[in-house]
């Protein structure tokens, strides 16, 4: 099947929902693809059908864990919808997908407001500087009230709300919304949307909120002062154009309302998306990049890669120029390049097959086989390197091993693989026990990568208890050490001698300089030092633990006319190192977890009691109207099981989320020499 091809960036619209698990983002999901007829038939999360979680592993979790790019049309637009991953453990998924981002939705649910992890997504959002349109869902529900959601929002988000609709009806009798700008009554009996004007018991309500609307816009937005102050309102297009301008500038932030279940309040969700985020064309190019010009030469990005019994799929977003079936492309970081054999526009989980996607788009191709998530496709005539999306170093590992010892190769290639497409993932054999060890980002997402090779491959495996990955540092460092690197065996000789001063520097993972003066070390072997220090840094002397937080200093050294080469600097660096730092005061550091805690008020004793026999120090406490948020820096290999403890001893009423943050001193660190 052939579709018409969009030629113009200006009606893209690529978009993301950023939500709390659970807030409902895959039922609204849903509706958008139902209400835009990319499907034709609802799906219920409860059933197990929705479309963007298809794979079967997510169905049974419930919660969205592998961003699927789906494409939809929307009043003479095209909306690429990004899912991104609701759990924290899966940080990364949600910087690849922020980075290749637009616009996005945030949903809050109606009764919680604005929880913890969807402050923390939040912010990320405003840090890849990404407009946002709020939407506060489940407004079906019992207790759910648009007023205190959007007081949440302003409290707890930091950001002024441009309350954009009322609802019509509370809880079970919620049937639709007003429309502000216009002053029309959307209501909606089963699936079809019907308008009307607003019913005269909320005229006057209406009329004080429109109000309430334009004063807060008229202060935000010089255009809609002025008038403001020369007409008796401002005008349903003034309006628009304004929370347009406010919502891109991030000085205001639209609130719209519904029940993504009920399927109310969605078209003018699509609405809002249409007219107020922005366009590939109105987003500024980001650093190295070319404007989102199809004229221009190939600039795409590769944000994720899924294999799929159909073979191995490459999404990307295109910066600049247009991508055309049958193109040669340039790997620019890897140096290779890649046949683009066909362009895939997903629906959900179909794809049809176009001939080119222009700057802005979102697509996927099949044919080029190695390039990872991060990677720049460029023309191979017009290399450019695009600054990949942020990946986080893995910090827990367990151990895995087949059932069978003769399924060993399968179950290789299959973690081979999951690492393939999640850069946030490795895999290793351990020297000492020769065991196969997968490294994450947290227990979760160990835990899922290791569910998928199940599923997919049926192989029984044995999962080891999880530890993390330590790190040593150094505590006080040494000056002058000098490392001669001799070799004469028979032909060629090596020679090379350095001086080493080596300081802790911490924040930094290793920095390197050099003092030498007079030529004495040439500039080609300096950089085979520094290569060589970099090589000693990934066994530490305390643990044979990878080393971190410290400056290098080459301050001295000697060549031979003869037998000196970047081979015999690379080895001093490496040995010279390694010496160095057998006479530093090391340290051990181990990963800690920033872990946000909710929980009714009796129950907060009980977990401050447990975060401090975890080794957790207590960060903050927040009274909310039905819980208390406890936040606390905790060692990452103490929250191990922590979720399942934290549900038995709350009833199932609390909640707990954990993000890596970073390493901090362990116990255990051999006193200083
Ligand atoms: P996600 O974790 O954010 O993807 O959330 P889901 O879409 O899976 O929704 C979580 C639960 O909330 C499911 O049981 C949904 O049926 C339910 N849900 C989603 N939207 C609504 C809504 O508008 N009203 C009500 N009452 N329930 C909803």
């Amino acid at each position: 099947m052939r579709r018409h091809t969009v030629e113009t960036p200006a009606v893209i619209r690529n978009l993301g929902i950023l939500a709390h698990v659970d807030a409902g983002k895959t039922t609204l999901t849903e509706r958008v693809l139902y209400a835009t007829g990319a499907t034709h038939r609802r799906g219920e999360v409860h059933h197990g059908t929705t479309v963007t979680d298809f794979d079967a592993q997510e169905r049974d979790r419930g919660i969205t864990i592998f961003a699927a790019a789906v494409s939809c049309a929307w009043a003479g637009h095209r909306i690429n919808l990004i899912d991104t991953p609701g759990h924290v453990d899966f940080s990364d998924e949600v910087e690849r997908s922020l980075r290749v981002l637009d616009g996005a939705v945030a949903v809050f649910d109606g009764v919680a407001g604005v929880e913890p992890q969807s402050e923390s997504v939040w912010r990320r959002a405003t840090a890849h500087g990404v407009p946002r349109v709020a939407f506060v869902n489940k407004l079906d529900r019992a207790g759910a009230d648009l007023d205190t959601a959007v007081a949440s929002i302003r409290d707890r988000l930091r950001v002024t709300p441009l309350v954009a609709q009322l609802p019509i009806g509370r809880e079970h009798a919620f049937t639709g919304v007003v429309d502000l700008l216009r002053m029309r009554a959307l209501t909606w009996d089963g699936d079809t949307p019907g308008e009307g004007p607003v019913p005269d018991g909320l005229l006057a309500e209406a009329r004080r909120r429109r109000r309430l609307l334009e004063e807060t816009v008229a202060e935000l937005h010089p255009g809609a002062l002025e008038e403001f102050c020369a007409e008796p309102e401002i005008s349903a297009g003034t309006l628009a154009a304004a929370l347009r301008d406010l919502t891109r500038s991030g000085d205001g932030v639209v609130v719209l309302c519904g029940s993504a279940y009920r399927n109310r309040g969605v078209e003018p969700l699509l609405d809002a998306v249409v007219g107020y985020l922005p366009s590939p064309l109105d987003v500024p190019p980001v650093r190295g990049e070319r404007a989102a010009d199809p004229a221009a030469p190939l600039a795409a990005l590769a944000f994720k890669v899924s294999s799929t019994a159909t073979g191995r799929l490459t999404f990307l977003r295109l910066y600049a120029g247009t991508l055309r079936k049958g193109d040669t492309v340039l790997d620019a970081g890897a140096g290779r390049t890649e046949r683009v054999a066909r362009i895939l526009r997903v629906q959900a989980d179909r794809h049809t097959e176009v001939d080119r996607a222009v700057a802005g788009d979102i697509v996927a191709v099949s044919g080029p086989k190695a390039a990872r998530p991060g990677a720049t496709l460029c023309a191979p005539e017009s290399p450019l390197l695009l600054e990949p999306p942020s990946t986080a170093e893995p910090v827990v590992s367990v151990a895995v091993e087949p059932r069978r010892s003769t399924d060993a190769g399968r179950l290789a290639a299959a973690l081979a693989r999951l690492a393939d497409e999640d850069p946030s993932l490795t895999v290793r054999t351990d020297p000492e026990t020769g065991q196969t060890l997968l490294s994450g980002l947290g227990e979760l997402h160990l835990e899922v990568a290791v569910e998928r090779v199940r599923r997919e491959q049926g192989l029984t495996v044995a999962v080891g208890s999880p530890r993390v990955a330590l790190r040593e540092t150094v505590v006080r460092g040494v000056s002058g050490v000098p490392y001669r690197h001799v070799k004469q065996d028979g032909g060629a000789g090596q020679f090379a001698h350095v001086v080493l001063d080596v300081e802790p520097a911490e924040g930094t993972g290793f920095a390197f300089a050099s003092t030498v003066t007079g030529g004495r070390v040439p500039r080609e072997y300096v950089r085979a030092v520094a290569e060589g220090c970099r090589d000693a840094l990934a066994e530490g002397p305390i643990g044979g633990h990878p080393v971190t937080g410290l400056r290098v200093t080459l301050t001295d050294g000697a060549t031979h006319v003869r037998d000196s080469s970047e081979l015999a600097f690379r080895a001093a660096g490496r040995f010279g190192l390694r010496a160095a730092l057998g006479a530093c005061a090391m340290a051990l550091l181990e990963p800690v977890a920033e872990v946000t805690v909710t929980v009714p008020e009796d129950a907060a004793g009980g977990v401050l009691g447990d975060l401090a026999a975890r080794r957790g120090k207590i960060t903050g406490m927040a009274a909310r109207p039905d819980a208390v948020v406890i936040t606390a820096t905790v060692p990452l290999a103490e929250v191990f099981g922590y979720a399942t403890h934290l549900r038995s001893r709350s009833q199932g009423r609390g909640t707990f989320s954990a993000r890596a943050a970073g390493y901090a001193p362990a116990p255990g660190t051999p006193a200083p020499r």
